[in-house]
């Protein structure tokens, strides 16, 4: 099998609740490890991988408003999670010896580097993976939107969104039998239809700057290897 990469510089998003496993919340260790020995392998490959780790597995802004909190600070608290869940990723990708850095969109001296674009470029281009944190740095965006920007910015090829399930259906499959997944989708089609991909400013701001996403389960185990040498899996979101 030819194992030359198809892209050369990548942006993977990771819901927060890809690291927490079964129990749903908080970060699970082994979890964390495969995660890691799969982004290793893309490392392995020749693949340059920015990281953006969503935070939804510790905290969310909107459901600690709706449990009572200003809205503002529960978006920074959701924030500062994804900044949790990067440095367990770092941890367990430089355990797996796997080069690594994380950047925060909010300064934290000496915890992690602030976000730079340069900085970011030369780390990706020198092999080391970049985990983008704390999203935006703004409350009201998510961590979707972060990817997308972070993902244009870096000038990766496209962004890849790994999920639970195979790709975008036409309805939940999980509760119509009928719902039919596309291969293929146009940014407009993701918008008229609401079909849910990512929030709208996220399918925006792709649309605007014509980055593909890629919308595909990682819960299968290869799946980003495979993506890099040619697969299909999950669902392709372009102009
Ligand atoms: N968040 C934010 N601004 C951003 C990104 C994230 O305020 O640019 C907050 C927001 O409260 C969000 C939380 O961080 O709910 C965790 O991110 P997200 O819900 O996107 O995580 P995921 O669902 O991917 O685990």
């Amino acid at each position: 099998k030819d194992s030359h990469p198809r892209y050369k510089r990548i942006l993977l998003k990771l819901s927060g609740e890809a690291l927490s496993g079964e129990q749903g919340f908080g970060i699970d260790p082994k979890v964390l490890d495969r995660m890691a020995l799969e982004i290793g392998q893309l490392v392995g490959i020749g693949v340059q991988v920015g990281l953006v780790i969503g935070g939804g597995n510790l905290f969310r802004g909107k459901s600690l408003h709706e449990a009572g909190l200003d809205r503002v600070t529960g978006d920074h608290m959701g924030m500062l999670a994804t900044v949790m869940n990067a440095l367990a990723m770092r941890d367990a990708l430089e355990r797996s010896n796997i080069r690594s850095r994380v950047m925060s969109a909010i300064p934290m001296s000496g915890i992690v580097e602030h976000y730079d674009r340069r900085s970011a470029i030369r780390y990706l281009t020198q092999g080391d993976v970049v985990i983008f944190s704390a999203g935006t740095g703004n409350p009201f965006f998510t961590t979707d939107s972060a990817a997308c920007l972070r993902g244009i910015e870096v000038e990766a090829e496209v962004v890849l969104k790994a999920t639970n399930v195979d790709g975008v259906y036409s309805d939940d499959p999980r509760t119509n039998p009928d719902a039919v997944k596309y291969d293929r989708l146009t940014y407009n089609e993701a918008l008229e239809k609401q079909l849910g991909v990512m929030d709208l400013t996220a399918v925006c701001l792709v649309r605007d700057h014509n980055m593909p996403v890629r919308v595909f389960n990682m819960n299968k185990p290869g799946a980003l290897v495979s993506l890099m040498v040619g697969g299909n899996e999950g669902t392709l979101m372009v102009e």
